[in-house]
């Protein structure tokens, strides 16, 4: 069936395409009802779980549930009852589109009973949640129903001093009076229902919904913009909940993922990509503006934020990408790369498995919630790919392919460019104007190894060039050590020293049988050898399953801070020499104030003890200087250090020196 419902935004019911079975949970008279006979003829059942049971069983063609409140939010019953279908693997849904209800409550009861006597309200919680005000004025007891025609018909039963909020035509249904109008606190008070159709092939929906569980993907689609209906959690899933996503926000969701013990389905075929709207005015690559930072999904690069992309060569098979996609996920890359059309020097090379590859580099990114960076050879290739791909590479050998670079910055997505072999500085940034001049914000430069008359590595790797790039532009700066040293051996200690220049991130070449690699075999990491580097530099998959893995990043970084102590204290002792030699006292406490003001402002946030280090540092410095406490000593007469500041946790004793 066409998903689409007409729509009419006005308050009487609009004629229902007689077509279409709508059903609803309730009875006649329910906002519900007046919903349902917006999408369809309306159809009543006793719940939403059978309401539900009849859509997939194709006894009605749709069915019109409450999502949302106006001042109330998430309405939790209907939603959760999607819910527990889509938890329990059961068939896909679709939201084929909003119905917007307007909602006047009225406060209505049996013949003779006056507003000041009602002491008890029928209605639904949602409603209660709006109708604070007339609550509180009443001083009478709520009392919740499933729905609020329910409400008036039980009200109208068991007469007494009961009223029932609901609409006008429920009360008038059930021989109630009217006794307040527009009860609700919210105005103007509207209802947004879902028409829920069965999902698969053909559907159209006009809005994107989606059922997340877990904390990670709850963070992501808030932090796109999109409106979050949250689900009470539960003990196996304590985050969870639907989000609803504007079409002009899709492209930011559509390449989230689920990872092991998180729940993502749309409710509707997942979008294909849509080019957002193109940029009148993307900056120019060399303006003098704040770090760019590029975003894809999970994946973030520049303005301090660093990113290793890391992935074979060419995908060779759907298992080989998959096998790799969990490895480099397992060492920390925090992007998946793999060719699927490649630049070959030779024709008769291997030139990639082109777009069936490129569905095996999204399953297997998928499958680890890695985004995917793929390059693209020739302008036709760009639509296809930008549908898949979170990123597309543009190769050494098209830096300057002008027509590639604008039909790829049109696309709507993130745009790598790679420097040509034979590109200068200026001209790989020129090159990166046309892509931004196409309307795409969000370049990424890769250096990658320039020509020069060396012949011991491929390329040499212009570290000089890619800081040069540094001072001129605003865009995220990587290094690619792999094409560069074209040998697995010299592929690390090109990656440390693009890291430690500064680069914003690193693309490396990974294979776990690089003898038999289809492409670039060569220069391939293995799996352990990247894992191996990315502890290095810190770069650990987030809930990563090893305590020794992070142990050993700890272990790392206590041996630097030992080396750092050694050479505090040999510095301690030299300036102890200068301070004897020129008369000056060994002991200065504006000086010591000031090194643990340092401390105290860099760790604060993190440790609000840092005044403890900081002490131990003075300490240990006042020993290696020689000074020793006044009492006792020949420096008679200097004050002790005294500590600053809050009792520390772990009190590391005031400075206890040797005598001599
Ligand atoms: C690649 O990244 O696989 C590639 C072909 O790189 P380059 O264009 O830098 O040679
Ligand atoms: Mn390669």
């Amino acid at each position: 069936m066409d998903g689409r419902i007409t729509q009419d935004a006005g308050a009487e019911d609009a004629p229902a395409p007689a077509t279409l079975l709508a059903g609803y949970q309730g009875l006649t008279g329910s906002f519900s009802a007046r919903a349902a006979a917006r999408g369809g003829r309306p159809v009543g059942f006793p719940s939403f779980d059978r309401l539900l049971r009849a859509l997939t069983a194709s006894e009605i063609d749709l069915a019109v549930l409450p999502a949302a409140t106006r001042g109330a939010g998430a309405v939790l019953e209907p939603l959760e009852a999607i819910a527990r279908l889509l938890e329990a693997g059961g068939p896909p849904l679709a939201v084929a589109s909003e119905i917007e209800v307007p909602v006047r409550l009225v406060l209505a009861a049996p013949h003779g009973v006056a507003a000041p006597d009602v002491r008890e309200i029928y209605s639904q919680t949602p409603v209660f949640r709006q109708c604070t005000k007339l609550l509180a004025r009443l001083d009478a007891v709520p009392v919740e129903t499933h729905d609020t025609a329910y409400a008036a018909l039980r009200v109208a039963e068991l007469g007494g001093t009961r009223a029932a909020v609901c609409s006008e035509e429920a009360a008038l249904e059930a021989g109630l009076v009217v006794l307040e109008e527009d009860v609700s606190d919210v105005r103007p008070n509207t209802t947004r229902f879902w028409a829920v159709v069965r999902g698969g092939a053909g559907v159209e929906p006009e809005i994107r919904a989606l059922f997340y569980s877990g904390a990670r993907l709850a963070a992501a689609v808030a932090d796109a913009g999109a409106e979050i209906l949250a689900l009470p959690g539960r003990a196996d899933a304590p985050v969870r909940g639907f989000a609803v996503v504007p079409i002009r926000l899709l492209s930011k969701v559509s390449g989230l993922s689920a990872r092991a013990a998180e729940t993502f389905v749309w409710l509707g075929p997942a979008p294909d990509h849509v080019p957002p709207p193109r940029l009148k005015e993307a900056p120019r690559a060399t303006e003098v503006r704040p770090a760019t930072v590029v975003t894809a999904g999970a994946f973030a690069v520049g303005g301090g934020r660093r990113a290793v992309i890391a992935g074979p060569c060419a995908v060779e098979s759907p298992e080989q990408v998959m096998r790799l996609a969990k490895a480099v996920a397992r060492a920390g890359a925090t992007a998946l790369r793999g060719g699927v059309f490649k630049p070959r020097t030779s024709p008769s090379a291997f030139q990639g498995h082109g777009l069936d590859a490129l569905r095996w580099l999204r399953d297997a990114g998928d499958s680890v919630g890695l985004p995917i960076v793929t390059e693209v050879m020739a302008p036709s290739q760009v639509e296809p790919v930008a549908r898949l791909a979170d990123v597309l590479q543009i190769g050494a050998r098209n830096c300057q392919n002008y027509d590639l670079l604008k039909e790829a910055g049109a696309a709507g997505r993130p745009v790598m460019l790679k420097r040509g072999f034979g590109t200068t500085v200026e001209e790989w940034l020129s090159a990166a104007e046309y892509i931004l001049a196409a309307g795409c914000r969000d370049v990424l430069l890769c250096e990658r190894g320039i020509r020069t008359f060396e012949r011991t590595t491929r390329g040499t790797l212009d570290l000089g060039g890619l800081l040069a790039a540094r001072s001129l532009t605003h865009l995220p700066l990587l290094a690619d050590p792999s094409h560069a040293a074209g040998r697995r051996e010299l592929v690390p200690g090109l990656a440390r020293a693009a890291w430690g220049a500064g680069a914003d991130g690193l693309m490396i070449e990974v294979h776990d049988t690089p003898e038999s690699a289809l492409c670039d075999g060569p220069q391939a990491l293995l799996p352990e050898d990247l894992e191996q580097l990315l502890d290095e530099f810190g770069l650990l998959p987030g809930p990563t399953d090893s305590v020794e893995r992070v142990r050993r990043a700890i272990d790392r970084v206590d041996a630097g801070i030992a080396g750092l102590v050694s050479r505090r204290l040999a510095l301690c002792r030299a300036v102890a020499d200068t301070k004897r030699s020129t008369g000056r006292p060994i002991r200065d406490e504006a000086r010591e104030a000031t090194v643990r003001a340092r401390f105290e402002e860099a760790l604060g946030a993190d440790a609000p003890n840092a005044a403890i280090l900081a002490d131990a540092l003075i300490s240990l410095g006042l020993e290696a200087e020689g000074w020793l406490p006044p009492a006792e000593g020949p420096l008679a007469g200097e004050k002790r250090p005294e500590r600053r500041g809050p009792t520390p946790v772990v009190p590391p004793g005031p400075p206890t020196l040797p005598r001599s």
